[in-house]
């Protein structure tokens, strides 16, 4: 990519209206608190996630975490004991391969089956290793760092990648990759947490993916989408 480019990918909103899409959304959903919550049970929560609903992807973690009292206890399992216990999230066996192979990775690296040595590295570190385990993308690497560390991660699931696009705090054009780099590279680090959570409210409130509700949309007077659809009909 030119740097020009990246200059006007990097600028696509300016820092007063990003804070100003911050604080509504906040004063319409609140501000999120960050929840203390085991890295190790958050990783296999977004694998057992991946393409499935949040109930089913829950009751497959219950179900785990009742048939194995630890994730050492886990890895003495065949896979085929841990598909039967994950059964109710679906892709049982490839996700029962992909835990099975993220732990045992840890335990290779690590000594143990342990995440804490992610506490001493840098976000750039973090992200680089975990995205170096087979089965884990960036979204699944963020989600980890965000909510396991509170490191400086921005996780674009559609909803995030969606409202964005159409809000306009990333060009219409931007890819999932882009999004997450402008985003981290745009939002204060102290708003990484309710910036995502918010905006995935908003994109399963207000802002759907069919017939967004712009009338009732708190964050209209900034929207891009606004701006222009009535100019070019865009819809995305
Ligand atoms: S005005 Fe419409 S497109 Fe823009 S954020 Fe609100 S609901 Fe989404």
């Amino acid at each position: 990519m030119e740097p020009s480019e990246v200059m006007s990918i990097s600028c696509s909103i300016s820092d007063d209206r990003l804070i100003r899409v911050i604080e509504i959304l906040e004063s319409v959903y609140g501000v999120p608190e960050a929840r203390s919550v085991d890295p190790l049970d958050l990783l296999v929560m977004t694998i057992l996630s991946q393409n499935t609903s949040d109930i089913n992807s829950g009751r497959a973690f219950e179900q785990l975490k009742s048939r194995f009292r630890s994730y050492t206890e886990l890895l003495d399992a065949s896979e085929k004991e841990i598909a039967d216990a994950i059964r109710p999230g679906g892709l049982a066996d490839i996700k029962a391969a992909r835990i099975r192979g993220t732990l045992e990775r840890l335990r290779e690296d690590f000594g143990s089956v342990d995440l804490s040595a992610l506490k001493k590295m840098s976000p750039e570190e973090a992200r680089s290793y975990l995205t170096s385990i087979p089965g884990i993308g960036p979204k699944t690497a963020s989600v980890l760092m965000l909510f396991g560390f509170g490191m400086p991660a921005m996780p674009v699931d559609t909803h995030v990648y969606r409202v964005s696009r159409r809000i306009g705090l990333v060009p219409e054009n931007a890819s999932i990759a882009e999004t997450q780099r402008i985003l981290e590279e745009i939002t204060p680090p102290e708003k990484y947490l309710s910036l995502h959570i918010n905006l995935i409210r908003h994109g399963r409130l207000v802002c759907r993916a069919r017939n967004p509700l712009c009338g009732k949309c708190e964050v209209s007077g900034l929207c891009r989408y606004m701006q222009t659809r009535h100019i070019t009909g865009a819809s995305f």
